[in-house]
C-alpha cells in the first residue's frame, strides 16, 4: 500500500509541519527579543560608564589631570565597567587609554564612532578585534564643556563573548525544545492517527471479505466517536445483509418445497389417469383432485406476488376511516361466515378512528385475519372484530372461539410458511403466508402485530397503527 497517501502519514506530516512552523516563529521572535535586550543592556552599561568617565576628560582638558593620571583613571573605570576605556581630545588624539602596554596613547584614533562623537553624537557599532580575537561592541560618547562645545570623546569597547555565549545557549535551548516538541507531537500524532485509522483498516478488510461473499463480518470497536459510529453502522449493515441473504436462501428453499408437494401430487394423478382404465366417476375424482391442487398453487403464487408487491414500496398512503372499513368488511363477509355456521360481529367504537394507511393493504390484513378465524373455528363459534383506541394507537382485535394456538408455536406463526397444523391448513387451501403478509404490511405502516391464544378456547389477533390526528 502506498504509505505516503495514508491518513496516518498525512496527519503526522501535517502536525509536524505546523509544529515546526510555530516553533520557528516563536524561536525567531524570542531570539531576536533576547538578542536586542542583551545588546541594549550592554550599550546602556557602556554609556553609563562613559558618562561617569566624562568629568575626568573635562578635568584633563582644563589641565587639572595629566595623561598618566588619566590613563590610570581609565584603567580603574575599565575594571569596573568590564570594557576598554579610551579618552580622546577634540582632535581625535588619544590622551588616556586603559590599555597601558600596546595602548593607543598619543595616537590619532581614526574611528567612525569617534568622528561622530566629536560631531556631537553618541555612536556605536560592532567590529572584530584582532587583539581579543573576538567580536566587540564599541561606543563613542561626546564630552562637552560648560558652553556645550564638544571638547573630546570617550571611546569604550567590550567583548561580545559573554553575550554570544548566552545567545548560543538560548539557540541550543530553542533547538532542543523544537526537537523535543516535534518528537512528542510526532509520536502523539502517530498514536492518534493509528487510533483513527486502525478501525478504518479493519473496516476495509471486513468490507473486502464481504465483497468476496463472507457476509458474517463483525468489527470490534471501543470508541463512540464518528469512526465508532461508522463501525457500529457497518456491523448492523453486515448483520442485516447476512440475515437477508440467509433468509432469501431459506425462502427460495421453502417456496420450492411448497411447490413440489402439489406438483408431485398432480404428476401422480395425471400418470394414473394416463396409465389406468378408470370408471368415469373415478376419473372425475382424480380431475377434481388435480383441480384443487392447482387452486392451491394459484393461491400460493398469488400470496407470493402479494409479498413481492409489498417489497416494491409502490404504495400510496391515505387517511382511512377504520369504523367504515371494519363495518363494510364485516357486512361483506356475513354470508360466508353464516354458511360455515359462524357468527361474525363488528364491535366498532362510537368515535371515528382514522389511520394513515394504504387502504388495499389494510383490507388485505383484515381479510387474512378473518379467513384464519373462519378456517380455524368450528361451526357454532363466534368471531368478533373489535375496533378501539388506546393512547395514540388505533387497535383492531379479531377474536375467535376457535381451536387456539399451542403456546410453543405462537412465536413462529408470523413467519413465512409456518403452520401449526399442516393438514388443516392444506385442507382449506392455506399457503402459510397469510400471517407473514399481515406482519409485513403492519410493520411497513409503523405498527405492531401480536397474538393472544389459548389452545381449545380461541385466539385474539391484534394489530395497532398510529392514530391519525387531524390538525
Ligand atoms: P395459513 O395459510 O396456514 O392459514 P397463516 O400464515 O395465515 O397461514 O397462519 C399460520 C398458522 O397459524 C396457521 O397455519 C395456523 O396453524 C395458525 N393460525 C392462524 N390463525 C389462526 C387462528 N385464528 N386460530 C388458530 N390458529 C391459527
Amino acid at each position: 500500500m502506498p504509505r505516503f497517501y495514508s491518513i496516518r502519514f498525512r496527519l503526522t506530516a501535517t502536525f509536524l509541519a505546523i509544529i515546526l512552523a510555530v516553533m520557528l516563529i516563536i524561536s525567531l521572535f524570542l531570539y531576536n527579543t533576547l538578542e536586542r535586550y542583551h545588546m541594549n543592556n550592554l550599550l546602556e552599561h557602556l554609556e553609563r560608564s562613559g558618562q561617569l568617565a566624562s568629568e575626568f576628560l573635562v578635568g584633563h582638558m582644563r589641565g587639572q589631570i595629566d595623561t598618566v593620571r588619566l590613563s590610570s583613571l581609565a584603567e580603574n573605570i575599565s575594571r569596573q565597567a568590564g570594557s576598554r576605556v579610551v579618552f580622546v581630545d577634540d582632535e581625535g588624539v588619544v590622551v588616556g587609554d586603559s590599555v597601558r602596554v600596546g595602548g593607543l596613547l598619543n595616537q590619532s584614533l581614526e574611528q567612525r564612532d569617534v568622528h561622530a562623537a566629536l560631531d556631537g553624537e553618541v555612536s556605536s557599532s560592532t567590529a572584530y578585534s584582532e587583539r581579543l580575537d573576538n567580536q566587540i561592541i564599541q561606543m563613542a560618547i561626546p564630552v562637552r564643556d560648560e558652553g556645550d562645545a564638544v571638547i573630546g570623546a570617550i571611546f569604550l569597547s567590550t567583548s561580545l563573548e559573554a553575550v554570544e555565549q548566552t545567545l548560543s545557549d538560548i539557540r541550543l535551548f530553542l533547538f532542543l525544545a523544537t526537537v523535543l516538541t516535534m518528537v512528542v507531537v510526532g509520536g502523539g500524532s502517530i498514536a492518534l492517527a493509528r487510533r483513527f485509522t486502525n478501525p478504518l483498516e479493519e473496516l476495509t478488510v471486513a468490507a473486502r471479505k464481504m465483497s468476496e461473499g463472507k457476509l458474517d463480518q463483525h468489527i470490534k470497536f471501543r470508541s463512540h466517536d464518528e469512526i465508532g459510529r461508522l463501525a457500529e453502522q457497518f456491523n448492523i449493515m453486515a448483520k442485516r445483509l447476512n440475515y437477508y441473504t440467509n433468509n432469501l436462501k431459506k425462502f427460495a428453499a421453502d417456496v420450492a418445497h411448497e411447490v413440489r408437494t402439489p406438483l408431485t401430487t398432480m404428476s401422480l394423478l395425471i400418470k394414473s389417469l394416463k396409465e389406468y382404465d378408470m370408471e368415469p366417476e373415478e376419473q372425475k375424482e382424480f380431475v377434481d383432485d388435480i383441480d384443487s391442487e392447482l387452486d392451491r398453487l394459484v393461491a400460493l403464487v398469488n400470496d407470493l406476488l402479494e409479498l413481492s408487491k409489498l417489497e416494491k414500496n409502490q404504495i400510496k398512503y391515505e387517511v382511512v376511516d377504520m369504523n367504515a372499513l371494519i363495518s363494510d368488511m364485516s357486512k361483506e363477509n356475513q354470508l360466508r361466515f353464516a354458511r360455515s355456521g359462524l357468527d361474525l360481529i363488528a364491535d366498532v367504537a362510537d368515535k371515528s378512528l382514522k389511520v394513515n394507511a394504504v387502504p388495499m393493504q389494510l383490507r388485505q390484513v383484515i381479510a387474512n385475519l378473518l379467513d384464519n378465524a373462519l378456517n380455524y373455528t368450528a361451526p357454532g363459534g363466534k368471531v368478533i372484530v373489535h375496533l378501539y383506541q388506546e393512547g395514540t394507537e388505533v387497535i383492531v382485535k379479531v377474536e375467535d372461539t376457535g381451536r387456539g394456538i399451542p403456546e410453543e408455536d405462537m412465536a413462529y406463526i408470523f413467519e413465512r410458511f409456518y403452520r401449526v397444523d399442516k393438514d388443516r391448513s392444506r385442507e382449506y387451501g392455506g399457503t402459510g403466508l397469510g400471517l407473514a403478509i399481515v406482519s409485513e404490511i403492519i410493520t411497513a405502516h409503523a405498527g405492531r402485530v401480536w397474538v393472544e391464544s389459548e389452545e381449545g378456547k380461541g385466539s385474539c389477533f391484534y394489530f395497532a397503527l398510529p392514530a391519525f390526528e387531524e390538525e
